[in-house]
């Protein structure tokens, strides 16, 4: 069976949920899981328990890394009301600065734009802010990224206007880039989704999740506007069943096992090209983000075999994907990560700690 080789992908915004909600998910789980989707690096979000904005919080993420990770690593900070100073000095050792500008996350609320100004003067531009901007705040944040002349990375978007606005803002040559995550490209707000068992008429928290799934209109003009989209990313947000189904269900799904099973079936369906694959999962997150290559790194993929996507097969901890059931064209069979076989039909080979710090000083 001939195999379709590819390198290893990375995905630049992921939710370990370590330190602080191991039970959701943790550095060792959150990598299987990286390493069984053909995902090579990650990207960790800062909104950790505690969060990620100072060098001891750093440190707290970095070391559990360190220990427990199987693919390579970046940790981003957190950008809070008073931080601007630490996190630029700290930008070296980190993926990049996080900026929530629509939700509040205890320190890395940010209640009026006077305190986006230090960020976006202070971090440094060698690698974008990323951006939490839904709607009119992205607009916001694009017109910062234009008065700062710096990169910005608007994290998954979802909804034609934001689309639209980041192609005419490219064109005008403001610094923007973006990304887009497979639920928002296969899923609407009006798509089936798995239920929890007696939930009866209260709101299935299985669909939660931000930004909220959008119309078939939106989803559309995503697919049309291909190639404004820079990256994929799964904003891999793992919960337990046993939050999503209940009276106050977090938002947030996983995504790292079923990215590119996903992407792959539209590859084959015709709705994109294996080069779009490369480009939005190798190519350019590496080239925004500046990561260096993973050398003597891929993955084989057996691009026939035809499968059905089961939360019970997958490695992330938190036991559910809103893809349960789907029917997905292309396996990923082998990963190979430096060298070393890191997973072959289902089974994880490298142990933990083998994972790098992308940011690490001395890289061998
Ligand atoms: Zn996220």
């Amino acid at each position: 069976m001939p195999m379709l080789k590819l390198p290893g992908l990375i995905d630049p915004h992921v939710h370990v949920r370590e330190p602080g909600q191991t039970h959701k998910e943790d550095w060792d789980t959150a990598t299987q899981a990286a390493l069984a989707g053909g995902v090579t690096m990650i990207l960790a979000m800062p909104n950790t328990k505690p969060p990620i904005f100072d060098a001891a919080t750093l440190d707290l993420a970095l070391d559990a890394a360190k220990s427990k990770a199987r693919c390579d690593y970046g940790q981003f900070l957190g950008a809070g009301p008073d931080n601007a100073d630490i996190a630029a000095s700290l930008s070296g050792k980190s993926a990049g600065l996080k900026m929530y500008l629509d939700s509040t996350f205890g320190e890395l609320r940010l209640d009026d734009m006077t305190l986006w100004g230090p960020h976006f003067i202070n971090f440094p531009k060698s690698v974008p802010i990323v951006l939490h901007a839904e709607s009119r705040t992205m607009a916001a944040g694009i017109l910062f990224a234009a008065l700062y002349d710096r990169p910005v990375h608007i994290a998954h978007i979802s909804l034609k206007e934001e689309v639209l606005l980041i192609k005419a803002a490219k064109e005008r040559g403001i610094k923007v880039t973006c990304e887009v995550c497979p639920h928002h490209l296969f899923l609407t707000a009006d798509s089936p989704l798995p239920e929890g068992e007696g939930l009866g008429v209260r709101v299935n928290g299985r669909r939660e999740v931000r930004p909220r799934l959008a119309t078939q209109e939106d989803v559309e003009a995503l697919w049309q506007n291909m190639d404004v989209i820079d990256c994929f990313a799964t904003d891999h947000a793992p919960h337990t069943l046993e939050e999503k189904d209940s009276d106050n269900p977090p938002p947030g799904f996983p995504g790292l096992e079923t990215l590119l099973p996903l992407l792959l079936t539209a590859v084959y369906n015709g709705r994109l090209t294996l080069d779009n694959i490369i480009q939005k999962s190798v190519v350019n997150p590496r080239k925004i983000f500046n990561l260096p290559e993973q050398p003597e790194t891929w993955i084989e993929v057996d691009e026939g075999a035809e499968y059905e996507i089961r939360a019970v097969d997958q490695y992330s901890k938190c036991g559910w994907t809103p893809f349960e059931g789907w029917q997905v064209k292309g396996r990923v069979r082998r990963v190979v990560l430096r060298g070393r076989e890191a997973y072959r039909d289902g089974k994880i080979l490298v142990e933990t700690g083998y994972g790098r710090n992308v940011r690490a000083e001395e890289r061998t």
